[in-house]
């Protein structure tokens, strides 16, 4: 064989060995191209850089041994996928879950990358993740792998490179050791590493909130639009987790009634209203199941999808309104608190049935918005107060979604495509204008 026709045999070879980058259908990865693929069309000359948007820039693959209270040594997946960089330093949780797999830490980075963008916070996009059921663990077991992980990726994290924060099973103390051991490594206190701290290392206040009460902010914004009033609307809820459990107090504060609960625990149902508060205090410390729950009647997950209400907020995990159960869905308004909860043929669906759909990238947006005030405060050391907080949280998202809702109208787009369409022109001007290198 010549060299030419050796190489030529070598590509061919090579282009059919799956890629990392392959769309792992129907996971999220694959929700993620495809949902770039809806957007490229509407980028004009931009999407000449596209394929920047398909490829992260950067994932770092970490082994976490650790020592379990038994004497075993236990070795744990960790990654850090840093999706984008171009209009700042990484910015994106961290999550402790059995289902973690190198794609869907990627899509989760590239969600990020959109979502900082689509609201103008001055970070890419980037996630990471323990492949893990933290329920498992002791709290020994969970800090020293907490920190045996944060040491690994230390090699790219830092307050001007990428900054962690919490999700899915992690929260304040997983940050206040993220925080003490990169500190450590580094000689100094750096409280700008993460964001999600304790109030008392410096956090923000208003941060354990932020994600719930700006779902609230986006919803409030859309139903205004749509002519839904929240006086009264009935609300379901998947997840009462950080996210689900704020959702319901805001809302249920302005005025709206939480009908239906479904977690992992079961489903609840009360036409007449569920106190958020009286629930998370009889979820505290897990000991009792939500269906025990005085008051209410037990459902099950399709009983829940089907529920009668106006606004339904998936806010758990990934690819749970599908094909199979988006038929079933009354509410008017879905509102992701949750990434990625809603596939894009579900999608499909409702907006077909006249359903609205608030794109996690909008609706959740709360979360890294109060992480990225934290960060400005930890900067200059100079802390806000909570009121100040939550009125320059509402502004950001309000502004946000009627940008984002304009550009919806003006181009008939739905508000997922509407908000990549915002994103993506942010990024891949900032990527154009940085130009390659060399
Ligand atoms: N994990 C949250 C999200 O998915 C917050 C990320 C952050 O604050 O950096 O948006």
């Amino acid at each position: 064989m010549t060299d030419q026709a050796s190489t030529a045999a070598t590509r061919a070879e090579t282009a059919r060995l799956p890629s990392y980058l392959d769309a792992a259908n129907p996971g999220p990865w694959g929700m993620f191209l495809e949902q770039l693929d809806r957007v490229e069309p509407h980028l004009g000359p931009l999407a000449r850089w596209m394929d920047t948007m398909r490829r992260p820039k950067r994932a770092l693959i970490v082994d976490v041994p650790i020592e379990m209270d038994d004497g075993r040594i236990v070795h744990f997946e960790g990654y850090r996928v840093q999706h984008n960089l171009s209009r700042g330093p990484g910015k994106g949780g961290v999550r402790f879950h059995p289902g973690v797999t190198l794609p869907e830490v990627m899509a989760l980075a590239g969600w990020m990358t959109v979502k900082n963008a689509a609201v103008n916070l001055p970070y890419g996009g980037a996630k990471g993740g323990i492949r893990v059921d933290p329920k498992l663990l002791t709290p020994g077991e969970l800090e020293r792998m907490t920190r045996r992980y944060t040491s690994e990726i230390g090699l790219v994290i830092g307050p001007d490179r990428d900054i962690p924060a919490p999700d899915v099973n992690t929260g304040e103390q997983t940050m206040a050791w993220m925080m003490d051991t990169y500190s450590i490594n580094q000689g100094s206190t750096q409280p700008g590493v993460v964001t999600g701290k304790p109030v008392s290392l410096g956090g923000s206040l208003g941060r354990r909130d932020a994600t719930g009460r700006g779902c609230y902010v986006v919803a409030r914004e859309a139903m205004r639009r749509i002519g839904l009033p929240m006086e009264g609307a009935r609300i379901a809820i998947q997840g009462f987790g950080n996210v689900g459990n704020a959702a319901a107090r805001v809302f249920a504060a302005a005025g709206a009634k939480v009908v239906a609960v479904l977690d992992v625990g079961g489903g609840i149902h009360c036409e007449a209203g569920i106190d958020p508060q009286a629930l998370v205090e009889h979820l505290q410390g897990k000991r009792e199941p939500i269906t025990s729950f005085p008051g209410v009647e037990p459902i099950t997950a399709d009983e829940f999808w089907a529920t009668d209400c106006e606004v339904l907020l998936p806010a758990a995990l990934e690819g749970q309104i599908t094909a199979a159960n988006a038929g079933l869905i009354r509410a008017k308004l879905v509102v992701e608190g949750a990434n990625g909860p809603t596939t894009p043929a579900a999608e499909d669906m409702l907006h077909s049935r006249g359903c609205l759909v608030l794109p996690d990238v909008l609706a959740n947006a709360g979360g890294v918005t109060v992480s990225y005030f934290e960060w400005v405060q930890n900067a200059s050391s100079f802390f806000w107060t909570e009121d100040d907080i939550n009125a320059r949280l509402d502004r950001v998202l309000s502004e946000a979604f009627a940008a984002i809702w304009a550009i919806g109208q003006e181009r008939g787009i739905n508000l997922r495509t509407a908000a990549f369409v915002t994103a993506c022109t942010r990024v891949l001007q900032a990527r154009a204008l940085r130009g390659l290198y060399p």
